[in-house]
């Protein structure tokens, strides 16, 4: 059974990646980041950067975290150039927060290649409030 930790990290699919608890098809590894491909892909090439350590998403990441996300993007960068998409495009996104879209929550970079992508920007909703409902 997971020990309790105090950053919620208990049950998190990605941590359990990052421990090698659960299987990923793996790209990179090294102490502190683990890249690997997405489960249910959304782009011919689409992998899943993230840290290791338990950071629920970009608005959780401290000061201290800085040099560290500038690693994560610089590793979908060599990943892009190994996985021969960098000279035909790609995109990284971060999809943060529930009305970010995320759903792991888990800070993740995605690396989406291997096709022209469509939309130029994301899509949004109309939230309406009570009033406006009625
Ligand atoms: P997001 O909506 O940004 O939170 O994206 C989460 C992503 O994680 C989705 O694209 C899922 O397909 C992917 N995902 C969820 N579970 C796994 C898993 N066990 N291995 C690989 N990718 C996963
Ligand atoms: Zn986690």
């Amino acid at each position: 059974m997971s020990k309790p930790k105090k950053d919620n990290s208990v049950d998190c699919i990605f941590c359990a990646i990052a421990e090698h608890l659960v299987p990923a098809s793996i790209r990179y590894e090294d102490d502190e980041i683990i890249a690997f491909d997405d489960i249910n892909p959304s782009t011919p090439i689409h992998v899943l950067v993230i840290p290791k350590k338990h950071w629920a998403s970009l608005a959780e990441v401290p000061v201290s975290g800085e040099k560290l996300l500038g690693k994560l993007l610089y590793c979908c960068k060599l990943l892009a150039e190994e996985l021969n998409i960098a000279d035909s495009g790609y995109r990284v996104t971060i999809n943060t927060g529930k009305w970010g879209g995320q759903i792991v929550p888990h800070l993740h970079l995605h690396l989406l290649g291997g096709a022209p992508l469509t939309e130029r920007l994301s899509m949004y909703t109309e939230v309406k409030t009570k009033a406006e409902k009625s």
